[in-house]
């Protein structure tokens, strides 16, 4: 999402004379687009600005700007115990930033955090950052209302809205003149995507990622993220039925035990959840699913965990994302709920969670021991120049050697071998 941001920060800079620099020292201007979703992010933040902080004194006319969500959050922190900052942006104030550079420049410290109710950026044209000319996001929505207790994005990103389906469209078009042959439609909860349009007819999800796959029958269309909550059987029929839409699903779980997710205010139950994996099994049979997962949400007993680890043997998971509970001030849970678990246990929990979905996601890349994966090519592999990269339908990662082979290039690959995060084989005609 930051990754989407900050390309249409480079546009609306572009719209007035700027342009990317190669390097932080042949800057003018450094913006640094922050998250706020775990303690660790802001780390790496804070970090970030005190080596910028000794750029600056290299270089005085340097303006530095704090954008995103830790902007949103700490506005007053950041202006008072950083002098260094000379301008903040919150998610929705990024069409004025070149204003706000301008009076940075005056000697001022520079800041708007005004949220918006309609600010979807839609007519903005992204410039592609350190793109490998293959695969590119497109936002479709913005900002979350779920409200989940642990979550600050409702805090820093604002009321849900969803972009003008023509404009994305007109993207799409766009990305795959220009030789793109993969695009993933972004939003906090795209399940929850609508439109109404002239003719007073809605527009949801499925209906939107239908028309986006039939601008270009053989290019790929991912989607992120989904939640379980909302995701219908039309989706996965959609999915289903179009050649072109990848069989991944990211369907983020959370927790294993009810009372867990009661807490988290997540709006559904296990049961519920492995429902809605049986219905993909059933609706889409070689799909992908993977998810996201929180160790240590307050009161977490030991039973709660081991629901955790069940439900990942019954819901066999290709890939997870894998966190420690981390507090954020302002949400519901550091207001209703202590952040009782030690940070032992939450680290111990964590281990054993990533352990048995190394063990799964190994299982589940030795299952496609012989198959056949038409594979997307990103580029040359990290280890060897005679060796590619790309990714399969499922996103999983394939590496395989070849020649004459170039990014963008499709190939059936038959797979040999495989690590729990890789799939290795060998180019079929
Ligand atoms: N909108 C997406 C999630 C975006 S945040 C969705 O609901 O699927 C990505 C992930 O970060 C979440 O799914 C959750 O697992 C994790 N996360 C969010 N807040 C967290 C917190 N306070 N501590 C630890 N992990 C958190
Ligand atoms: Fe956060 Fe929940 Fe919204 Fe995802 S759906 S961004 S976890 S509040």
């Amino acid at each position: 999402m930051n990754f989407s941001d900050s390309e249409i920060v480079a546009s609306i800079m572009r719209a007035r004379g700027y342009d990317v620099a190669e390097k932080a020292d042949h800057a003018d201007v450094i913006m640094v687009n922050t998250c706020s979703i775990r303690d660790n992010a802001e780390q790496r933040v804070w970090k970030r600005l005190r080596e910028l902080k000794s750029l600056k004194k290299r270089n005085i006319s340097l303006q530095i700007g704090i954008i995103g969500c830790m902007a949103e959050r700490l506005k007053e922190e950041i202006l008072e115990e950083h002098l260094e900052v000379d301008f903040i942006a919150g998610p929705d104030s990024y069409r004025v930033l070149p204003d706000l550079i301008e009076a940075a420049v005056s000697g001022q410290q520079a800041a708007n955090v005004v949220l918006s109710e309609e600010e979807t950026y839609e007519d903005i044209h992204p410039v592609r950052l350190h793109s490998n000319g293959v695969s590119a996001f497109i936002s479709i929505m913005r900002g979350c209302e779920n409200f989940c207790a642990y979550c600050v994005v409702p805090f820093t990103r604002g009321k849900e809205r969803s972009r003008n389906p023509q404009t994305i469209i007109d993207e799409a078009r766009t990305l795959f003149e220009n030789g793109y042959r993969e695009i993933t439609l972004l939003g906090q909860n795209v399940n929850s995507y609508r439109w109404i349009d002239d003719n007073k007819d809605e527009i949801n999800f499925p209906k939107l990622l239908k028309m986006v796959a039939q601008i270009d029958p053989v290019s790929r269309i991912r989607f992120t993220t989904s939640h379980p909550k909302d995701l219908s059987d039309e989706l996965l029929r959609v999915i289903a039925e179009n050649e072109n839409v990848c069989n991944a699903i990211h369907l983020a779980v959370q927790s294993g035990s009810t009372p867990v997710l009661e807490r988290m205010n997540r709006k559904y139950t296990r049961e519920y959840y492995l429902n809605r994996i049986a219905a993909i099994r059933s609706i889409i049979p070689d799909c992908a699913i993977s998810t996201d997962i929180i160790a240590g949400f307050c009161d977490e007993t030991e039973e709660d965990h081991q629901n955790t680890l069940s439900l990942m043997r019954e819901a066999r998971f290709d890939y997870a994302f894998m966190f420690k509970y981390s507090e954020r001030s302002g949400t519901i849970a550091a207001k209703k709920f202590e952040d009782n678990i030690s940070d032992d246990v939450k680290g111990r929990r964590l281990e054993e969670i990533i352990e048995l979905q190394q063990e799964i996601s190994l299982q589940s890349n030795q299952n496609d021991m012989g198959k056949i994966v038409e594979v997307l090519i990103e580029g040359q592999s990290k280890k060897s120049t005679s060796q590619f990269m790309g990714r399969d339908d499922r996103n999983k990662v394939v590496v395989f050697d070849g020649i004459d082979l170039k990014k963008g290039d499709c190939v059936r690959v038959k797979i040999t071998k495989c690590t729990s995060a890789t799939l290795i084989g060998e180019i079929v005609s």
